[in-house]
């Protein structure tokens, strides 16, 4: 009884979410074949039914950045089309784990269509890969990724406002031989494809009839690449052999090899270096070989080839490798750089309001973009002349003082350097340009001494790291944003502008590092909290799992996610090989 009421529930939902189906289904009956081409022209305009037009935003992408952007938009002036290849949201964090069945892949997904549903903005969903970007006729280029036997498999969707949210994909550096022979780990799918190898190796390592040497060559697993996606795979594969493995396949346990190849003196080099050494120490006590300062110079079928700083080049046969060395641009981001004149980049530009350099309504976030941090230096004149409000041509104190709060939301540096240099507020920053007279109170700057005075805090500006938190926590500013368009329209709330009138309509973003972790291994975790705060070991570990637990996407996931960290302290890992 309570199925069949929810079957129709969520049937009835269905035509108020999307309500072009009951057109579908009704025409469909009518007229049968031509239907398709109805409806898909529909989409692609963005004309509701009502008669109203709404905005319509196109969304391109579902991971962390665009599953923000959607879950947090709220305002019902928006139609929202997400385009995507992907129907789901992945929690790229727990990926590692998926890669040794200590979490299983359903439980780190959640479909996207599940998130866009909401009460009061519409959104729909194609599952198609955006491959050109028209800013010009405001239209994105689409691709299906479904075999569609009649009819078109490339269409194109026009937008008012465009979010680019396609994140980056794994960078080989043109090694020859990395994209054909190694794995990576990135999509869920990878993840998938390694657990399986792993499998797949040690039963082929039993097989008979193999020589001692092949057995060892295929049971060696190497890992390029000491960042934390790395570092975390291979302690995650050691405990599953560890763990797991040794005692279903006792003969592999001598042969079974781990080794971390890493281009830089040290692994985990973007954390503190208490953390760096604990996890070289760790990996060592662990028989994880952890060879540092090795470069790779080309992968082939069975080998793999390193070169030392000293220029040394070594050989090592491999059984399987996960290549985890960075992030590069995407084709079709690259195509569209080079459209927009920024063709030299590694990622869009944008300004601190996520919106794209030289463009209008369009919008990038996440691992596809970097925010191009305005300098000081290059508007220090405007500053100089907006400050100086009685136009007298040098800066007092009180007049510096007063624009103070407008200079550091426009430009976040400035407060970082007065944190970096221990001062305490501007007018030591002043003090320190003027010839010391000793007097604060009497400070009266020229442009020039202001120029020297501020000279220097362009060295903080710092780049914000590829990472789901800052992705995610543009995603929610961005929507915020999108929500109070024409409410700030009507009274900006961002600071004064410095070259031009009135203020912004923003404020910036602004990005609060809440922390990270590194997952080493055995139960340990190193976490590095603001503050300088560095914990490793075991009470790290459950802090990660509470962590991990709580961001998780949907109370679904969060149910899933926790209940396979139980069943594998209870009955460990499960080494099918399907
Ligand atoms: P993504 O999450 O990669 O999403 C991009 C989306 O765009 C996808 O849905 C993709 O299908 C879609 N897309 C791709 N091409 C197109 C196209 N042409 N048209 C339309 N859509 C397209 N960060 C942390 O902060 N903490 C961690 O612990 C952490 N662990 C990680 C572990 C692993 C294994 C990996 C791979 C990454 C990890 N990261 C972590 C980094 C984090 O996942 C990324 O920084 C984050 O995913 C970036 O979000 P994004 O939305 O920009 O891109
Ligand atoms: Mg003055």
């Amino acid at each position: 009884m309570r199925r069949s009421f929810n079957f129709f529930e969520r049937f009835s939902k269905a035509f108020q979410d999307y309500p072009s189906l009951s057109r579908i289904i009704v025409v469909s009956t009518i007229s049968g074949g031509g239907l398709i081409a109805y409806s898909e022209a529909n989409g692609t305009n963005g004309v509701v039914e009502t008669g109203t037009r709404k905005k319509k935003v196109v969304l391109l992408g579902t991971g962390w950045a665009g599953t923000s952007f959607l879950k947090n938009l709220n305002n019902s002036q928006y139609e929202v089309q997400i385009i995507s290849p992907r129907n789901y949201f992945a929690f790229t964090p727990l990926l590692p784990s998926v890669t040794c069945g200590t979490v299983e892949a359903r439980s780190v997904v959640e479909p996207i269509r599940n998130i866009g549903r909401k009460k009061n903005v519409d959104t729909s969903y194609l599952e198609a890969e955006c491959f050109k970007i028209d800013p010009a006729s405001k239209k994105v280029f689409c691709r299906s990724k479904q075999g569609v036997s009649s009819g078109k498999k490339e269409f194109s969707v026009d937008y008012d406002y465009l979010v680019i949210a396609t994140g980056a994909q794994s960078n080989t550096f043109n090694i020859p031989g990395v994209e054909e022979n190694c794995h990576f780990l990135k999509e869920v799918e990878d993840a998938q494809g390694i657990r399986k190898k792993v499998i797949d190796s040690f039963e082929k390592a039993t097989l008979p009839e193999l020589s001692d040497e092949e057995r060892k060559r295929i049971l060696h697993f190497v890992v390029v690449g000491g960042g934390p996606t790395g570092v975390e795979f291979a302690a995650e594969l050691h405990d599953f052999v560890r763990e797991d493995l040794v005692t279903l396949y006792p003969k592999a346990k001598d042969l079974v090899r781990i080794t971390l190849l890493e281009a830089a003196d040290h692994i985990l080099t973007m954390f503190d270096k208490r953390i760096t050494e604990f996890a070289e120490e760790k990996f060592s006590r662990d028989g994880i070989d952890v060879k540092l300062g090795s470069m790779v110079t080309k992968v082939n079928e069975k080998d793999i080839s390193a070169k030392t700083k000293a220029g040394e080049v070594s050989t090592i046969p491999y059984g399987m490798i996960v290549w985890s060395t960075g992030i590069g641009t995407r084709p079709v981001i690259k195509d569209f750089m080079k459209q927009i004149g920024q063709g030299n980049r590694r990622a869009l530009a944008t300004d601190e309001w996520l919106r794209v350099e030289g463009c209008d309504n369009i919008y990038a976030l996440g691992d596809c973009a970097t925010i191009n941090q305005r300098k000081v230096m290059e508007d220090v004149s405007a500053i100089f002349s907006k400050a100086d409000k009685d136009n007298s041509g040098t800066l007092t104190l009180k007049e510096f003082q007063e624009a103070m709060d407008d200079i550091c939301v426009r430009y976040p540096q400035v407060e970082l350097y007065l944190k970096s240099k221990r001062m305490r507020g501007i007018a030591d920053l002043l003090k320190e340009a003027e010839a010391d007279d000793g007097s604060k109170k009497n400070i009266e700057l020229k442009i020039e001494e202001f120029k020297s005075a501020l000279s220097q805090v362009d060295s903080q500006v710092k780049f914000l790291p590829a990472t789901a938190q800052v992705a995610a926590q543009q995603g929610t500013y961005l929507a915020k944003c999108f929500d109070r368009m024409e409410e700030c329209e009507k009274n900006p709330e961002g600071p004064i502008r410095m070259r031009g009138e009135g203020r912004h309509r923003f404020r910036p973003f602004r990005y609060r590092h809440l922390g990270s972790f590194a997952p080493l291994g055995g139960e340990q975790t190193a976490a590095e909290l603001p503050g300088d705060w560095v914990s490793i070991g075991h009470s790290s570990q459950w802090l990660w799992y509470s962590v991990y637990a709580s961001k998780q996407v949907s109370w679904r996931t969060r149910v899933l996610v926790v209940s396979d960290w139980m069943r594998r302290f209870i009955f460990g890992r499960d080494s099918s090989s399907i």
